[in-house]
């Protein structure tokens, strides 16, 4: 039974294929209390999704087999994981791909070199009650 008064730590799916960041949103969102579920691979990040239902999808834009862009598609065209909150991490600055972003269904944007305040700050916005 779930009480209501301690809820479960939330869980962030990371999808990162750079070994320096996923080493470092680890070590920072660890530091946080979240739960973590790491991938670096787009398909393996849709079928993690798909059978752990992360509170949030933390996602790389250019990974080695399929983009973050078809992942965060795949993702909200399916009923089991489109209410999962996609934010894409991305090196992408040039006009146009915030837009792209977005239109691939991801929730939010943060861009490359990140903020790691900034980045805490935006996670904790998908968790607000
Ligand atoms: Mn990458």
């Amino acid at each position: 039974m779930v009480d209501a008064a301690t809820p479960r730590p939330k869980t962030i799916l990371i999808v990162e294929d750079n070994e320096l960041n996923m080493k470092l949103w680890n070590d920072i969102l660890e530091a946080q209390g979240y739960t973590l579920f790491k991938t670096a691979l787009g398909l393996e990040a849709v079928r993690i999704a798909s059978d752990n239902q992360p509170d949030l999808v933390l996602l790389d834009i250019q990974l080695p087999d399929i983009s973050g862009f078809e992942v965060a598609r795949r993702l909200k065209a399916d009923v089991a994981t489109q209410s999962i909150p996609i934010l894409a991490v991305t090196a992408f600055a040039m006009r146009g791909d915030r837009e792209r972003v977005l239109e691939s269904g991801c929730d939010g944007y943060i861009a490359k070199p990140v903020n790691i305040v900034e980045l805490l700050r935006t996670i904790e916005t998908y968790f607000a009650p």
